[in-house]
């Protein structure tokens, strides 16, 4: 920043405020010439049209004047002959000349003593009265001028008595003999200058300036009505001769003229402060934005300190010389070396000399080559700080041209990257480690994207699949699946992304896999999303689970098998219990009937009575038997209990749900919102409800679970007003659903559709539930599948319930 202070001399502001006044200056000079300039402008203008009008003056009066002599010399001609002229002749003449032209006062014939002959008779014509040629003295002069000069005409100025100007105009009238011209009088013509100016001379221009007219230096005529300008610097003259006279005009605009050169000067005015108050609009518009700019550069400049005061490193600019001496160091530097910015700007530390010496000369190489080339270096190496640690150091630069002089200094960035290169290598290192654990494990692991893509494949995963990383690299996982089990892969990640809500991560699922030879085989799949990632990433974690199939289907097997065997077992003992009670009262009828036989041939009929006895005892003996076994069918009221028909529920789910796992099925439980009670035999009203679950599990087994692995258990309410309430248990499933075959024979004994079945399993729950005052019934469930159900009379308290 010092180095910047060195080269500006003078800040923005006050080059603005310079520029302002200069630019005042020069509008002020600019609006007094321009000033003076249509002041000189008006001046030649008026100059011109005054000595243009002077000239038009001077040509109308001179051609009147000459005109009008040269009708008085033929009048004069015509009265030299005045003997024959008669008075009323001399009289129309003299009227003739008098309405040619405007502006005569007076024509009059006098004798050579300027006694008037003959007068023009019209009325108020009184020029001798006015004028009294006789005593004019330049009357007289004319006469003298005549004699010496010879003139012809002679036109002299008359003043009147009243003080009026005239011209008069003397032309002789001779009395022409054989030897001699005697000049016998003149005719002598006044022309008043008032009325002869004003019929001479058009209207507008003697409207528009002050006309004094001078005929040898004496004022003849000049306009009372107008009042010249005060100032005398308007007024032009022009001058001519008629007859040996000179005629002067002099001209001054009248004061009506000079508003219209004020208006003119008034608009000049105004443009010009449009002009300037454009001028200044702009000139502040410049101002604030340049101390806007201003502001936001110093703004930038803070910022900028502020910057790269808090930048991990140090921003520069060296100087392209030995051991690169800095002319500027950001505030980074202490921490990146330990030594000061201004050590370094003052040189008393030279980069170079830092720079560790094994990396010296690589560094220097580098540095000069992208000098040469003017291009951007990127370079890592080491330097040793103030405390004489090593350090490793990221600098990337470039050679730009310096504003100072021509040469080309170097600016870039220091960074210290030791301990980024000490995590890198930690990483490294713990990467593999990790790649080393992943690939010992005798499960599969597999990185998946977002979007399914495989990501890494370890070595089990290659063993298990067949494939190489290479061959599997980038592919959606679902190559690694059949095409049956696809979708409920895909359909597993999109709900995560969904609901966000774990499905199959971190719990695990057993899924069917599929190997590079299209063998397929059975798996537990585990997913768990790696978190703090940009994009998702799930780890699979499969294990290959055929053995454990294999063990699991025998013992499914083993245990279907010891199911039917139990059920037929219960039959054949059952049978064989009622036939061995039944058949000891039966041999013992049968012995006492032979005994009896036997007294009655011997003839001993004594003995008869107590043998009837017997008999008849044994036979009420076999009755009660199979009383009994009729009440053991029943089970009675001696297992029956008073249980909450939830809890029931959630029994009967803990007992199925060994063999669910085994097929893959989850049994949800959905219990009653109140709690009521049942009065049953524990035991047969579980073993209905589990014969249900196993008839529904076994139909969506069949199907390959393909509606879903969920089999409801559901507790509902049944109310009834007027009769007993009940509960309803409801087995819902989404198997194959009931064979159209099947539904008149459901219930009857040893009707089954199954390979293993014994078709008495719903027959039996059929009594049991009966014998609990309860039916069973099943429909069609939607969309597919079947619901079992049945009622079971709600047990209320204080009220045994016998049925
Ligand atoms: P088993 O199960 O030994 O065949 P059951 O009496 O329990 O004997 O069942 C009789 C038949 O009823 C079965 O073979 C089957 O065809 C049919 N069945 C029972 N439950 C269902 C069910 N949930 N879905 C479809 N069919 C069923």
């Amino acid at each position: 920043m010092e180095n910047d202070k060195r080269h500006i001399s003078f800040s923005p502001q006050n080059a603005i405020l310079w520029y302002s006044v200069i630019a005042g200056v020069f509008s002020a000079c600019f609006i007094a010439f321009v000033l003076l300039y249509i002041e000189r402008q008006e001046r030649a203008h008026i100059d011109r049209v005054t000595q243009s009008t002077a000239d038009g003056i001077k040509t109308v009066l001179e051609e009147d004047i000459y005109r009008r002599m040269e009708s008085l010399t033929e009048f004069a001609k015509l009265s030299e002959t005045s003997n024959i002229m008669s008075d009323n002749e001399w009289d129309l003449l003299s009227k003739a000349l008098y309405y040619s032209k405007q502006g005569y006062h007076s024509i009059v014939w006098v004798d050579s003593s300027f006694h008037v002959l003959r007068r023009m008779p019209i009325e108020g014509s009184e020029t001798a009265i006015d004028f009294d040629l006789a005593s004019q003295p330049m009357a007289l002069l004319a006469k003298l001028k005549y004699q010496q000069q010879n003139s012809k005409v002679i036109a002299v100025p008359l003043t009147s008595i009243n003080g009026n100007r005239g011209l008069g105009i003397y032309v002789p009238v001779l009395n022409k003999t054989l030897t001699s011209k005697k000049v016998e009088g003149f005719i002598v013509n006044v022309l008043l200058f008032d009325p002869y100016i004003k019929s001479v001379l058009p209207t507008y221009l003697l409207a528009e300036y002050k006309l004094t007219l001078f005929i040898d230096d004496q004022k003849v005529y000049s306009d009372q009505t107008k009042h010249p300008p005060t100032s005398g610097t308007w007024d032009r003259q022009a001058a001519f001769e008629i007859l040996g006279q000179r005629w002067q005009v002099n001209l001054v605009p009248n004061n009506e003229f000079r508003p219209f050169i004020l208006f003119r000067m008034f608009s000049l005015l105004i443009v010009l402060g449009i002009l300037l108050s454009i001028f200044i609009t702009l000139a502040v518009y410049t101002l604030m934005s340049a101390r806007n700019k201003t502001k936001l550069t110093k703004d930038d400049r803070k910022k900028t300190e502020q910057l790269l005061k808090n930048l991990p490193g140090m921003a520069y600019q060296a100087s392209n010389r030995t051991n690169r001496p800095m002319i500027f160091v950001s505030e980074g530097c202490t921490l990146l070396t330990g030594y000061s910015k201004k050590q370094f700007e003052k040189q008393n530390i030279l980069w170079g000399k830092l720079i560790h010496p094994d990396d010296d000369e690589r560094v220097c190489r580098t540095i000069n080559q992208a000098l040469k080339t003017k291009h951007l270096f990127e370079l890592e190496y080491r330097i040793i700080t103030k405390n004489n640690d090593v350090r490793l150091v990221l600098e990337r630069g470039e050679p730009v041209s310096s504003i100072i002089n021509d040469e080309f200094i170097i600016e870039g960035f220091i960074a210290d990257i030791t301990s980024i290169k000490q995590a890198e290598v930690d990483l490294l290192q713990s990467y593999a480690f990790s790649q080393a654990i992943v690939n010992s494990v005798v499960e599969a692991v597999i990185t998946i994207n977002n979007k399914g893509l495989i990501l890494s494949f370890n070595d089990a995963a290659q063993k298990m699949f067949g494939y190489t990383f290479s061959e599997v690299k980038d592919k959606n996982v679902k190559t690694l699946i059949p095409r049956s089990y696809n979708e409920h892969h895909d359909q597993y990640l999109a709900q995560y992304k969904r609901t966000n809500k774990t499905h199959i991560i971190g719990t695990g699922r057993e899924l069917v896999a599929k190997r590079k030879d299209g063998t397929t085989f059975p798996i537990h799949l585990s997913v768990s999303e790696i978190p703090n990632h940009e994009e998702k990433m799930y780890v699979e974690l499969i294990r290959d689970i055929t053995q454990q199939r294999v063990l699991e289907d025998e013992a499914s097997s083993h245990i279907e098998q010891m199911a039917h065997a139990d059920r037929l077992n219960a039959l054949g003992e059952m049978a064989a219990g009622i036939a061995h009670e039944i058949n000891q009262p039966l041999t013992a009828i049968s012995l006492f009937s032979q005994t009896a036989k036997n007294f009655c041939e011997i003839g001993k009929f004594e003995r008869l009575p107590e043998l009837f006895d017997k008999i008849s005892q044994q036979s009420l003996r076999a009755g009660s038997v199979l009383e009994r076994v009729q009440m053991m069918t029943r089970q009675g009221d001696r297992s029956k209990e008073v249980l909450d028909s939830n809890m029931l529920i959630d029994e009967v789910k803990k007992l199925a749900e060994s063999e669910a796992r085994l097929r893959d099925i989850k049994i949800q439980l959905l219990p009653c919102h109140q709690k009521k009670n049942v009065f049953v035999d524990r035991v047969q009203i579980q073993q209905v409800i589990l014969n249900l679950l196993r008839n529904g599990m076994e139909a969506m087994q069949s199907i390959d679970c393909k509606n879903g692995a969920i089999i409801k258990l559901q507790i509902k309410l049944q109310i009834k007003i007027k009769a007993d309430n009940y509960i309803k248990i409801l087995v819902i499933d989404t198997g194959c659903g009931i064979p159209n075959s099947m539904i008149n024979e459901l219930f009857t004994p040893f009707s089954t559709t199954k390979k293993n079945g014994t078709g008495i399993g719903l027959s039996i729950s059929k009594s049991i539930v009966e014998e609990h005052g309860g039916h069973i019934h099943f429909s069609k469930n939607k969309p597919a599948g079947a619901i079992f159900y049945f009622t079971l009379p709600i047990h209320e308290e204080g009220i045994p319930n016998d049925k």
